[in-house]
C-alpha cells in the first residue's frame, strides 16, 4: 500500500471514530431511526468525509442491510438492541465501523461477548495469520458466553471503491487455509446473538449498488443513475433519492433498473429465530507484525 492510500484509510478512519463516538447519544428511547441516520449521514459530510455506504440502524433482531427508509416512522424502544453501522470513504478508501447499544439493559453478557470477540479477532490480525483462526477465535469467545455467532455475515478486505473485496474474516471456524497478508485493508465485523446463529433475507430492500447502466426509456431511471454514477459501485439507499424524484415515481423507476440488471438490491437481513443481534465492527491495515485500527 502506497502513501497516499494509506493517508487516505487513515483520514477515513478518523472520520468515522469521530462521527461514531459522537452519534452514540443520537441512540436513546424515543429517537426515530431515520433522524439517526440522517444526522449520522449529514455528520460524515460536514466532517469532510465521503458516505461509503447508507447508514444501518438495526433494531433486534434487524441484522444487517437495513437503512430506514423515507417515510420510516420507528422509533427507538427502551427494550431494544440497536446497532449503528456506518461507512467513510477518501477517495474510495473505506472505513467501516459498527456498534451495538442495548437501551434494554438485558443484554450486557451479549455485548460484551460480542467486543470481546471483535478486540480478540484483531490481536491476531498479522502477515501470514490464518483467516480459520480468526474465524475460531470469534466462535469460541461468543460459544464460551452462551450465544452464537452469525455463521453466514462475515468480515471483509476492501479496496478501492470496493467495500466486499476479496478475502472474508468469518465468525466461526473455515475449512481453508487462506492466510491475511500486509497491506490488506479488512473490516471485522462479529455479529452475536441469542438466536439461531443465522441471518435470513427478507422481502424488502432499501440498499442498492450500480452494476452496469444499461438504457431505459424510464427518464427517472435515468436519474438515479446519474446520480449514482459517481458512486462508483458503492451503496446507496433508495431514500436518498427521493429528494430528486417523488416517492410513487421512484419506485417505478427502481422497479425498471433492477429487473433490468441496473441495479442490485441487498435485501435487509433479519436474525433466522428472531434473536436479537448486537454487532462491533472496526477497520485495519495489515502491517508488518499486526494491525493499525484506523477507526479506533
Ligand atoms: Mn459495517
Ligand atoms: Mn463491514
Amino acid at each position: 500500500m502506497d502513501e497516499k492510500e494509506l493517508e487516505n484509510y487513515r483520514k477515513a478512519g478518523k472520520i468515522a471514530s469521530n462521527v461514531r463516538e459522537w452519534s452514540r447519544e443520537l441512540v436513546s428511547p424515543g429517537a426515530k431511526a431515520l433522524d439517526i441516520a440522517e444526522k449520522i449521514e449529514a455528520k460524515i459530510l460536514e466532517m469532510g468525509g465521503m458516505i461509503a455506504f447508507p447508514v444501518n440502524v438495526c433494531i433486534n433482531d434487524v441484522t444487517a442491510h437495513y437503512s430506514p427508509k423515507y417515510n420510516d416512522e420507528t422509533r427507538l424502544e427502551k427494550t431494544d438492541l440497536v446497532s449503528v453501522d456506518l461507512g467513510v470513504h477518501i477517495d474510495g478508501y473505506i472505513a467501516d465501523t459498527a456498534y451495538s447499544v442495548d437501551l434494554s439493559r438485558k443484554n450486557a453478557k451479549l455485548i460484551k461477548a460480542d467486543q470481546e470477540a471483535l478486540s480478540a479477532a484483531i490481536e491476531l490480525v498479522k502477515p501470514g495469520a490464518l483467516v480459520a483462526d480468526i474465524g475460531k477465535a470469534v466462535y469460541e469467545i461468543i460459544t464460551a458466553a452462551g450465544y452464537k455467532p452469525i455463521e453466514n455475515l462475515a468480515g471483509h478486505e476492501m479496496k478501492q471503491y470496493e467495500l466486499h473485496a476479496g478475502l472474508s474474516i468469518p465468525n466461526i471456524q473455515v475449512p481453508h487455509k487462506l492466510e491475511i497478508e500486509e497491506g490488506m485493508a479488512l473490516a471485522i465485523e462479529p455479529f452475536a446473538t441469542d438466536g439461531f446463529g443465522k441471518v435470513i433475507e427478507s422481502k424488502q430492500a432499501e440498499i442498492f449498488s450500480l452494476l452496469i447502466p444499461k438504457p431505459t426509456r424510464n427518464r427517472d431511471a435515468r436519474t438515479v443513475i446519474a446520480e449514482i454514477a459517481p458512486r462508483q459501485g458503492l451503496p446507496f439507499a433508495e431514500r436518498w433519492m427521493t429528494k430528486k424524484i417523488p416517492p410513487l415515481r421512484l419506485d417505478l423507476a427502481m422497479r425498471d433498473l433492477l429487473s433490468n440488471g441496473t441495479l442490485r438490491a441487498y435485501p435487509t437481513l433479519h436474525e433466522k429465530e428472531k434473536g436479537v443481534v448486537s454487532q462491533f465492527e472496526h477497520t485495519v491495515i495489515v502491517t508488518a507484525d499486526g494491525c493499525e485500527v484506523t477507526t479506533k
